[in-house]
């Protein structure tokens, strides 16, 4: 054996270490790179071609020779395609299992073909091997199959190296050494393929097993230095489609242009069909109504509701941002649609819980006293008159004592629905503290005021609280007071509604007593 062939062999060996090398460091690193299965497929199937290569150069026989192009097809006629596989999945396009699946019918052929060669001889149509010095030559002829493997594996390096090279302009800086590495990995073997299969090696040497010692020898060095393949840049359709807010991309006549996942979510019915539309006919088929914001200004801000039909509301906050082209100019804009929907219920139940009373879900003394003092504000406007009743239950700490704490709650929810049936839209209704409550009247003067206590005692003594089979009377005793046209602070009229009360309790409970204007004059 010549001792350019032993050195040719073991520079083949040292490529096929290579291989090993990276296949088993994906394997170890699996967890944390993308892609670890593929690339663990292509480095495994090249270290299985190349160290092939290397039994075949050192074969003795024409017997032997075919023997090993046999099992190296196994591992040279998928690589081509895996190789394909590891590219599409660098640059973050999904590869479809069919697609995947399509990839290898070729190289199945191929290596069903070369191993049967003998019976039909459409891979090689001959083949005569010359044991020779410095090397054996092996002479063929090719068949069509051979060409069919040659095309595809051609095409799909270049299909790879073509994509890879698309990249270059969308890649940040600090990918660029990664992306080169890839390109020249995918280049330099494409290249030595062409050479060799178009018979431009002398002896019917493939070169593409040194190469891929060059190349294997530079993933490794990439993958030490620049952490290849495990910090990998994320294509940005992959983040736009991935984005957990909705995105709706507009050109500059307003028109849909493209949206993500999110949005076709968030806006059930929103579909490829509606692209072109403009953003208001796609709002109206959406939402029977038009877009809510009057201008898409920039940085505009925009809460929506949004009911699927017999579905709970959600609440989606829509922001828009100008997208502005190479040049500066604007090219079109973006609403960004973030779903607000459990901001805006906690935010309900915040305020429920801070202006009402939890036990009978009425507007708590907080709640009252604001909202008291802007209807007498308005009241007082108007010129017109507001009065405001106070009540307090009879006795209810008998209630309490007699039948316990849990039945005094529960008579204090009786009272507040009696009370509220007795009382229109307008009137403001509150829980003004333990068992007592409070109602404004708005344009009320105090005769109409004294009307309502009046029906809302009898109601409240016709209809006895009904608890553990008993019919237990609750009653109350009511004040009233009237702001006249010339308006009254609200303290005072609540000061002046509880001297009535309290001449109410005084003069024997469950009646009404008025605190006369004339009467404040004089006090
Ligand atoms: P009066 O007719 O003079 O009003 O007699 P009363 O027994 O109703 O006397 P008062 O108004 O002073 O008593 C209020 C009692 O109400 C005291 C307190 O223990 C009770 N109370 C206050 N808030 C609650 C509550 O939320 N639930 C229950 N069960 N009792 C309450
Ligand atoms: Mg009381
Ligand atoms: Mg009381």
């Amino acid at each position: 054996m010549g001792s350019s062939l032993t050195m040719f062999i073991s520079l083949i060996a040292t490529s096929g270490v290579f291989t090993v090398f990276l296949c088993v460091y994906a394997y170890l690193k699996r967890a944390e790179m993308p892609g670890a299965r593929t690339f663990m497929l292509y480095t495994g199937a090249q270290a299985i071609y190349i160290f092939s290569v290397a039994f075949e150069m050192a074969a003795g026989s024409l017997g032997e020779v075919m023997g090993w192009t046999a099992v190296q097809y196994v591992g040279m006629a998928p690589a081509p395609a895996l190789g394909l596989i590891v590219v599409l999945e660098y640059i973050g396009k999904a590869v479809p299992r069919r697609l995947a699946a399509a990839l290898f019918v070729i190289p199945a052929i191929s290596v069903v073909m070369v191993a049967t060669n003998g019976f039909h001889h459409l891979f090689y149509k001959s083949v005569a091997f010359y044991p020779g010095d410095p090397m054996p030559v092996t002479e063929i002829a090719i068949g069509p199959f051979y060409i069919l493997h040659g095309i595809f594996t051609f095409g799909s390096m270049l299909a790879g190296v073509v994509l890879l090279l698309r990249r270059w302009r969308h890649t940040k800086k600090a990918y660029r050494i990664q992306l080169a590495t890839l390109i020249v990995g995918q280049f330099m073997p494409m290249a030595g393929a062409f050479v060799y299969l178009v018979g431009l090696i002398p002896y019917g040497v493939d070169p593409v097993p040194l190469i891929l010692c060059v190349t294997s020898a530079m993933y490794i060095w990439a993958i030490l230095s620049t952490r290849m393949l495990t910090i990998v840049p994320i294509a940005k359709e992959s983040i736009f489609e991935s984005m957990g807010d909705g995105v709706i991309v507009l050109d500059n006549a307003e028109r849909l242009i493209d949206f993500n996942g999110a949005a076709r979510r968030m806006l059930p019915g929103l579909g490829p069909a509606m692209i072109g539309l403009t953003l208001d006919e796609a709002w109206n088929v959406l939402s029977g109504a038009d877009f809510p914001a009057a201008r898409l200004a920039d940085g505009l801000q925009e809460e929506v509701m949004w009911r699927v039909t017999g579905g709970e509301p959600f609440y989606y906050q829509i922001r828009s941002s100008v997208v502005r082209g190479r040049v500066g100019g604007a090219i079109g804009s973006l609403l960004m649609l973030i779903d607000v929907t459990e901001q805006r219920r906690l935010q309900d139940q915040l305020q429920q819980l801070a202006y009402h009373d939890g036990l009978t879900k009425l507007l708590n003394r907080t709640a009252f006293i604001h909202r008291a003092k802007e209807r007498l504000a308005a009241a007082k406007a108007n010129g017109a008159p507001a009065s405001i009743v106070l009540f307090d239950i009879d006795h209810f700490k008998r209630i309490n004592d007699t039948y316990g704490h849990e039945t005094g709650d529960y008579a204090i929810r009786h009272v507040a629905a009696v009370v509220k049936r007795q009382l229109g839209a307008d009137a403001l209704f509150a829980r003004y503290g333990g068992e007592e409550f409070v109602v404004c009247l708005p344009a009320a003067p105090l005769a109409e005021a004294a009307e309502t206590a009046e029906r809302i005692r009898a109601a409240l003594a016709a209809e006895p609280l009904r608890a553990d089979g008993l019919a237990i009377a609750v009653t109350a005793s009511f004040g009233a007071a009237e702001a006249g046209p010339a308006g009254e602070p609200l303290q005072a009229l609540l000061k002046r509604a509880d001297m009535a009360l309290y001449e109410a309790k005084r003069a024997g409970r469950n009646r009404v007593r008025l605190h006369e204007p004339a009467a404040a004059l004089n006090a």
